[in-house]
């Protein structure tokens, strides 16, 4: 088996905040909904100390985490910029609100952490608050465009897109279907609505290879790979593949030449806490005792890590993203 890497960088990495000495918020729907114990559970923090001590709390604890991992070193996390229409904010339509201000500020006070921004294209400031971001260090970009409502291929975009090339900073986009939110358009995070921004020139990371669903008889994964064909900008990131909704990709992912060499290693935590990425899903792949073995890892990183390992990623995909996006 191969080596495990050490001094990784995990490009995808989720915080929360309740709006405790932040300006985030999480809708009423999703607060009253079994979900958001979950979350916090995942997390691995209580309602009453965020409320206590502050929304930051979920970024220590991930720095803590961070510090421990044998493997891990550093994790970019993710901002969520609310939906916006016609440059209005529409708090309504927002079901997740992680605040740029919050994850900077995190990213300052905890050894580990590195700014991943999240900017809304309709925002009025919107070029105005990338430059800002990137001299505030973000390393990247993040949309969830079926949930915050964004579409890729509005040609009212472009300016957006040459500001992101000219401050050469990549944009993390999901893409693929979406089933972490209570609702989601999933023919926003379409692989081929990137066509414009890909076309730009734009560095583009594509969330999860797309693994999840599927459009006019094709899956998503293969329109991405169509799209990556064409565009060498376009890479793809590993997070949460493990999930079992997402495990019937990695073989083809393995296999495929177009991802040689373009793939990036993230975790999608808090995900990686859910039963829903369990090693022994892989029993048949890995055998009794390396499940169990992985299985007993305490550290959600490298847990992460060694069922990544064992399941065959190359050794590459762990040192990508500090090459790709720390220079
Ligand atoms: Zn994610």
């Amino acid at each position: 088996m191969a080596e495990i890497p050490t001094d990784i960088l995990d490009m995808h990495c989720h915080t929360a905040g309740i709006g405790s000495g932040s300006e985030c918020f999480v809708s009423d729907a999703l607060r009253n909904s079994w979900k958001f114990k979950q979350y916090l559970r995942i997390f691995g923090v209580k309602k009453q100390d965020i409320e206590a001590k502050g929304d930051l709390l979920v970024m220590e604890r991930i720095s803590n985490w961070i510090q421990e991992s044998r493997y891990v070193s550093g994790a970019v996390i993710l901002a969520m910029d609310a939906v916006y229409t016609n440059g209005e904010m529409q708090e309504k339509q927002t079901e997740v609100y992680v605040s740029n201000e919050l994850v900077y500020e995190g990213c300052q006070k905890y050894p580990g952490l590195y700014f991943g921004a999240s900017v809304h294209p309709q925002r009025n400031d919107a070029l105005e608050a990338l430059e800002k971001v990137k001299e505030q260090g973000a390393v990247l970009i993040k949309w969830l465009p079926s949930i915050q409502m964004i579409d890729p291929a509005n040609p009212q975009l472009e300016m957006y897109y040459r500001k992101l090339v000219e401050l050469d900073i990549p944009l993390l986009t999901h893409v693929g279907d979406e089933d972490s939110f209570t609702s989601a358009i999933d023919s926003l995070s379409d692989p081929y609505a990137l066509e414009l921004p890909a076309k730009l020139g734009v560095k583009i990371i594509a969330a999860h290879v797309a693994s999840s669903g599927s459009r006019d008889g094709i899956t998503n994964v293969q329109r991405l790979l169509n799209m990556m064909e064409k565009h060498p900008n376009i890479v793809a990131d590993i997070s949460t593949l493990t999930q079992y909704n997402r495990r019937k990709y990695i073989k083809q992912i393995l296999n495929s030449d177009t991802l040689n060499g373009r793939l990036l290693y993230g975790t999608d935590h808090p995900l990686t806490n859910t039963p829903l990425v369990t090693p022994w899903q892989f029993l048949f792949k890995l055998g009794f005792n390396k499940c169990r073995q992985i299985a007993a890892i305490k550290n959600p990183w490298d847990r992460d890590v060694e069922l990544k390992i064992a399941l065959g990623f190359p050794e590459q995909v762990f040192a990508k993203p500090k090459d790709y996006l720390l220079d």
